[in-house]
């Protein structure tokens, strides 16, 4: 059995998930999207994936047909459709299909697609040696530009930011705003240990407010460290006893190296790996379950 696309209200083969060549998704990169994931039948922060979607449609004044309700059983019907137990879920709406020009206004209906697949795992020796990362020279959007908040299809920021790390010959890109200051990795927020201190940017600076990212402030107290969402410069994180990266896909990876400069004693640090302890803890028992 192939995999089963949820397009428009039906689940279709992924031969026949196709969306238009009118579709603003695809000629504007207007649109939004999240990614998910689910562990052993319960998918993990469905709730706040969803308010973020619908939040970021709603400043982009894309009306999604679909109650948040009815989006939920769509989510679980893919999986259950694709007997998966453990996914990541990619779950997109789009403008809808429009004219050859811009104007959000000629495209009547939003385009809704839903694919879960299995979970492309990040190689285990990425959270057992840590990543390399450096600063790149593409600054991250101005919030008063494309505001790094919303979850937008428009991702070439980002896609710029990986080829120069990708040039550079490290893993992941730190992307710094207009003011010089730390915003985040491509598709991963940052944050850094010193002493008892968890320090994070915070929304403002332009960063994507990550729901890991929430996740794992909530765990903090509970590892005897005090949340602090600061901005901070690329000093900070040299300087820092230890660095990781927070995602849905990627969860809580450690981070040794920036810009050549080893982070801590330049292993995965203390801190991070007990994080990561308590995450795996919250993701095999909390979310929304589903049977297959
Ligand atoms: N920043 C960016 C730019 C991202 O694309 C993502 C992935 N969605 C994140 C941060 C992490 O967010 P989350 O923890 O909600 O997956």
């Amino acid at each position: 059995m192939g995999l089963k696309i949820y397009l428009d209200g039906k689940l279709v083969e992924k031969a026949d998930a196709v969306v238009s060549v009118f579709d603003h998704g695809l000629l504007y990169g207007d649109g939004v999207f999240e990614g998910i994931r689910s562990y052993n039948g319960l998918v993990f922060k469905l709730k706040e994936h969803l308010d973020r979607l619908y939040e970021s449609a709603h400043t982009l004044m894309i009306e999604i047909p679909l109650s948040k309700d009815a989006m939920e059983k769509a989510v679980l019907e893919t999986l259950k459709a694709n007997k998966l137990t453990d996914a990541y879920i990619r779950l997109v709406v789009t403008r809808g299909v429009g004219d050859l020009g811009l104007d959000p206004r000629k495209c009547h209906k939003a385009t809704i697609f839903i694919i879960a697949d299995k979970i492309a795992l990040y190689p285990k020796e990425f959270y057992e040696k840590g990543l390399t990362l450096v600063t790149v020279p593409t600054v991250r959007n101005h919030p008063e530009a494309l505001n790094p908040q919303l979850k937008t299809l428009n991702y070439l920021n980002n896609i710029l930011a990986k080829i120069e790390a990708t040039n550079a010959g490290v893993n992941e890109a730190i992307l710094l705003n207009a003011q010089g200051h730390v915003t985040e990795c491509t598709g991963e927020n940052i944050f850094y240990v010193r002493g008892k201190k968890l320090a994070t940017p915070p929304p403002y600076v332009g960063i994507l407010k990550g729901i890991t990212r929430d996740a794992v402030m909530a765990l903090a107290g509970s590892l005897n460290l005090e949340v602090v969402e600061e901005v901070f410069t690329r000093h900070d994180l040299y300087t820092a006893d230890e660095v990781f990266l927070t995602g849905t896909a990627a969860e809580i990876v450690p981070v040794v190296k920036i810009d050549n400069r080893p982070i801590g004693n330049g292993k995965p640090g203390q801190k991070t790996l007990a994080l990561i302890k308590e995450f795996r803890k919250i993701t095999a028992r909390d979310g929304v379950r589903y049977e297959i």
